[in-house]
């Protein structure tokens, strides 16, 4: 027998869709899993121990306690593959001479020559891994007692578990319900990624801030359900006005939204301002005091140099109020003020 890349299992899609929804690949050291394998090294006397997830291209190791293997390895060259693909333990005497890996890629330039893995099993059956522990020594593959590796790898699932529930809890506490936009926090957030990514690549950032006209009236006269239908309604037309990855669209408060474009100039920004209106116009929301529902929006644009979250929402905020001063359903934009000081709002 000689090697042979072992075939994704049958549920590969599955897997690998967990392993992402548990976005733990490529983080750090953590001692929740680093206590683990110091217990797998101790227990066993091994030289090393670790916990690797095998995603569609790599090996990532969550905890490796030693120089002799790489924090990542690209999946070919990965023994525990060969786990991920059986979904049961694997114990190798002797790498060097045991006949499965007979022309495997790397095992001859190892120089560690025992191999005991056992597969990291999230319910009901998806293997997202292995832990592992090496020997620089052959050894007696049937002497090899499985049964405490089995359980530390099961702790290490627990707490894979809880890694993924947290990044969803996170996940959550920053989407709004009614929009299913990014709400307030998301926004401080999205907000605050932006600005350092503008201060580092020194483009342009933009905010919009967006505010519905007269929506108090809306609400007193057509009853509640129908406002939050028009805030679902905005908020999805607002979603399918901006395209890129790092544009981030959010509800800000109540009837306000915002609009953070990263790598925006400020006629960009009025674009997206005056094309949102234009939407909306065409949208013909029914209002009970107006031909349709209207909003107002501010819009402010900084050099990344200059950029900070509180002077963005403070100049949105300032051109937003402009345009509910100027007659409503209009876009208005701050600009830093020129060499003079003056003409810092304009209409778009
Ligand atoms: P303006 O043109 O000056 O913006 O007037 P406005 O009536 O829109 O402004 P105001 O801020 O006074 O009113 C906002 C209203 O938004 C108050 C509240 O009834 C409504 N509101 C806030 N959150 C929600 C929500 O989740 N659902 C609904 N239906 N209404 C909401
Ligand atoms: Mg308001
Ligand atoms: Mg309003």
């Amino acid at each position: 027998m000689v090697w042979k890349l072992p075939e994704p299992p049958a549920n590969e899609a599955e897997r690998l869709q967990v392993l992402a929804a548990c976005n733990i690949m490529d983080t750090g050291r953590d001692e929740r899993f680093e206590r683990l394998t110091r217990l797998a090294t101790r227990f066993y006397q091994a030289d090393v121990a670790f916990i690797g997830l095998v995603d569609s291209g790599f090996q990532w190791m969550k905890s490796v306690n030693s120089e002799d293997i790489a924090p990542f390895i690209v999946r070919e060259d990965s023994i525990c593959n060969m786990i991920v693909q059986s979904g049961r333990p694997l114990v190798v005497g002797d790498l060097r001479t045991d006949p499965r890996l007979q022309g495997h890629p790397v095992v001859p330039r190892l120089s560690l020559r025992f191999y005991a893995g056992v597969p990291l099993v999230m319910e009901p059956n998806l293997v997202l891994g292995s832990m592992c522990v090496m020997r620089r020594d052959p050894g007696d593959e049937q002497a090899f007692d499985l049964t405490p590796l089995i359980e530390l790898a099961a702790i290490a699932v627990d707490e894979i578990e809880l890694w993924k529930l947290n990044f969803e809890l996170t996940r959550l506490s920053r989407v709004d319900a009614l929009t299913g936009l990014a709400n307030r926090r998301g926004f401080d957030d999205a907000l605050d990624r932006a600005v350092r990514r503008a201060r580092r690549t020194e483009m342009p950032l933009s905010l919009l801030l967006i505010d519905i006209d007269h929506f108090k009236t809306l609400n007193d006269r057509l009853g509640h359900p129908a406002g939050d239908d028009v805030l679902r309604r905005l908020g999805g037309l607002l979603a399918g006005a901006v395209s890129r990855p790092y544009d981030a669209v959010c509800r800000y408060g109540g009837e306000e939204f915002a609009v953070v474009l990263p790598d925006t100039d400020a006629a960009g920004a009025r674009h997206i301002g005056e094309l949102v209106r234009r939407l909306l116009e065409q949208a013909a929301i029914p209002h009970p005091t107006q031909a349709r529902v209207t909003a107002s929006i501010g819009v402010a644009t900084f050099a990344g140099r200059d950029a900070s979250t509180a002077a963005l929402v403070a100049a949105a905020d300032s051109a937003l109020y402009e345009a509910k001063h100027g007659g409503r359903d209009r876009v208005m934009a701050w600009q830093p003020p020129d060499d003079a000081g003056r003409r810092n709002l304009r209409l778009v």
